[in-house]
């Protein structure tokens, strides 16, 4: 921790149950929480009957990354965001690459960064915008919307996100964001076994619910050998996102690599995410691109119509992008892309 320690923050997204006892209403989790005690999350704490955000203004991770990297191929291509994340999240994945942030604290340094300061960041140029990623943004959904009103009004406001939240969270996000990407892990038996929710419907939920709101969408699936990369559920997945919210959704279906508790399992061979993506073809999706496999074809962009090569990409770097008004040069399609692509990137990270 440096300097002042800003104060928790209390939240208004809660209700009394009983006495001291409060509702969480952030996550379909709905956690009852008693009096000292806080929220799966980790980080939503009731103190004497009130709800606080615990890691208000306090990131454990601050960095410029490119857009690319969120994984939000759609968006501005080639801007830079700054990221922050801090502890905690409303999911227990076996999987997660982030455990040490998002679940087990492990050596985990909080830093003080008010809501202003990131805002001043953009102001100043450092980046083109905020993304709110690593650790699921929902359950610090205070913190992040007061940096979005804080920013500059033409400032890239992102959420990268397990979907895991309340229709009425989805309601209050939707207006200050520009683009959200979710994942969609796998199907009911996924969720159940790997985690730690009961249902993941309210997840299927929040991706039509911001498909159907001014926000853009991207959806990412991490396929993992042996538990979600069967044909039938592949298919299913992406039948179901083309059917939902439509075939110009751009989907990242991602490898895996072992981490975390789950560690006994190899990571996700080429030929599995190749044949993944095939399947996503086959269901009609129309932009479909395959994540940590640098350097591969399926990393840019194609016009669905006549093949022509319109973004390129390489691992997050935007090498060229060939469109005319936002349509391809050859055909004229038009291409979904939300906000004014910032042209040719490096792709790296920057620690601020
Ligand atoms: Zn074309």
């Amino acid at each position: 921790m440096t300097g002042e320690q800003l104060p928790p923050r209390e939240t208004e997204h809660y209700e009394t149950v009983e006495a001291d006892t409060v509702r969480c209403l952030i996550c379909p989790r709905t956690c009852e929480i008693p009096a000292g005690e806080r929220g799966v999350c980790g980080v939503r704490e009731n103190r004497d009957g009130r709800l606080y955000l615990t890691t208000y203004g306090r990131a454990v991770s601050t960095s410029i990354d490119p857009i690319e990297k969120k994984p939000l191929f759609h968006v501005a291509p080639g801007a830079d965001v700054l990221s922050v994340a801090t502890k905690g999240c409303n999911l227990r994945c076996d999987f997660c690459q982030n455990y040490r942030i998002a679940i087990e604290y492990e050596g985990v340094t909080e830093h003080e960064r008010p809501p202003e300061e990131l805002a001043g960041r953009i102001e100043a140029g450092d980046a083109d915008g905020m993304a709110y990623t690593y650790t699921e943004p929902t359950i610090f959904m205070e913190y992040a919307l007061d940096t979005m009103r804080a920013s500059p009004d033409d400032a890239l406001q992102v959420f990268v996100s397990n979907g895991y939240m309340r229709p009425e969270t989805v309601d209050t996000l939707a207006p200050h964001l520009d683009a959200i990407n979710i994942d969609i892990k796998g199907d009911r038996e996924f969720y159940r076994k790997h985690t730690g929710i009961p249902d993941p419907e309210p997840i299927f939920e929040t991706v039509e619910r911001f498909a159907e709101r001014d926000v853009h969408l991207e959806v990412t699936n991490l396929v993992i050998p042996g538990e979600n990369d069967d044909e039938a559920s592949l298919r299913d997945r992406m039948e179901w996102i083309a059917d939902a919210v439509g075939t110009e959704t751009p989907v990242h279906v991602s490898r895996f690599h072992p981490d975390y508790k789950l560690t006994d399992v190899p990571p996700t061979p080429i030929e599995t995410i190749e044949r993944a993506t095939e399947i996503a073809g086959e269901a009609g999706l129309e932009y479909v691109y395959s994540g940590n496999v640098p350097g591969h074809e399926s990393e840019s962009t194609y016009c669905p119509d006549c093949g022509r090569l319109l973004i390129e990409r390489e691992g997050f770097a935007v090498r060229g992008i060939d469109l005319e008004d936002g349509a391809c040069p050859n055909c004229s399609r038009e291409i979904p892309i939300h906000g004014t692509p910032r042209g040719p990137s490096s792709g790296r990270r920057r620690v601020l």
